[in-house]
């Protein structure tokens, strides 16, 4: 195989940001600035950095980014509290509540408290709902990333075999659906594979597109994919090595091998992270405009 299309998630983001200016100066203009509410609970060092990139991500673009950082042991009903006033609070135009939450604290119950309106990470059951029936409105960060490095390289997904590996709420399931909705970004044929399901490899080794999001540093290699597959890798995970950092961070692809047989790749880094956040900055965006039209 020839070298594969490396899909830069870090360029196709490049041109987001380039995109949302003139609305951000439409909305600037009319008196918007758009904002994001972000908070966040404890603290686990791995959320305080999601939350610093996305922060720094908005001040760079001279958007509204607060963080509201409670102690792991906040009581439900206060966050429920500060939710209800930030879903009242004009300055912001979304919410986000960085995961996990501490395991004394309802999930469910904090995202349901959101403004549908105000989430823009898209997993309020109405949002969800819209999505699952083919009417999105706020569609979650990563898959929204996803589908647009496909559609900015020109990869279309119609009739083609998807197989996604992981079946969370925040990236396999929802990925799985929008290929799959009948659209010109979907019409897909999906499998969504997780943890109990036999024989992964049956089923990667047949796909025409494998998405590996289970959180398994270099799960799947080049000896599992066909030859010509799109290989979208969304893993985050840090392997120990002997640099002065202590770490490298690698996907849940292995990329020598998979890049031998692969027509297209998204590195990590610099492939699925940077469109999750500026999908968050879209979203907010389209957020700011609907609050305020
Ligand atoms: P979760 O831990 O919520 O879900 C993992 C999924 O993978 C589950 O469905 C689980 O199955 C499945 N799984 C785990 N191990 C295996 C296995 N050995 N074989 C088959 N399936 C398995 O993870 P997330 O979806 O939140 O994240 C997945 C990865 O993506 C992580 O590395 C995370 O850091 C990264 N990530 C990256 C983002 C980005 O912007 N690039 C954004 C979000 C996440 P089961 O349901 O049966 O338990």
């Amino acid at each position: 195989m020839s070298q594969p299309l490396i899909l830069s998630g870090k360029e196709v983001a490049r041109t987001v940001y380039q995109d949302l200016q003139p609305r951000i100066a439409r909305l600037k203009a009319k008196g918007v600035t758009p904002g994001l509410a972000v908070i966040l609970v404890g603290d686990d060092p791995a959320s305080r950095v999601y939350v610093r990139s996305k922060s720094r991500r908005f001040e760079n673009l001279d958007l509204i980014s607060e963080t509201f950082t409670y102690p792991a042991d906040i009581s439900q009903a206060q966050l429920l509290d500060q939710i209800g006033h930030l879903n009242h609070d004009p300055r912001f135009h979304g919410i986000l509540v960085q995961m996990p939450l501490p395991s004394s604290l309802d999930e469910a119950a904090v995202i349901e408290a959101i403004s549908p309106e105000k989430d823009v990470d898209g997993f309020h059951p109405y949002n969800v709902g819209r999505l699952t029936s083919g009417q999105p409105t706020f569609i979650p960060c990563t898959p929204k990333g996803i589908l647009r490095i496909l559609s900015h390289y020109h990869l279309r997904l119609d009739g083609k075999h998807v197989v996604v590996v992981g079946r969370s709420n925040i990236v396999g399931r929802p990925l799985s659906i929008l290929a799959s909705l009948k659209n010109p970004s979907g019409n897909a044929t999906t499998t969504l594979c997780h943890s109990r399901t036999r024989d992964i490899f049956a089923h990667t080794s047949q796909a025409d597109v494998v998405v590996a999001a289970l959180g398994q540093a270099e799960f799947i290699r080049g000896e599992h994919v066909r030859d010509g597959v799109i290989l979208i890798d969304v893993g985050i995970n840090r392997l120990a090595d002997s640099s002065e950092k202590g770490y490298h961070l690698t996907g849940d692809v292995h990329f020598p091998s998979a890049a031998e047989k692969a027509a297209a790749i998204t590195p990590v880094p610099g492939g699925v992270g940077p469109m999750t956040i500026a999908m968050l900055v879209e979203n907010t965006v389209e957020a700011a405009e609907k609050l305020t039209a």
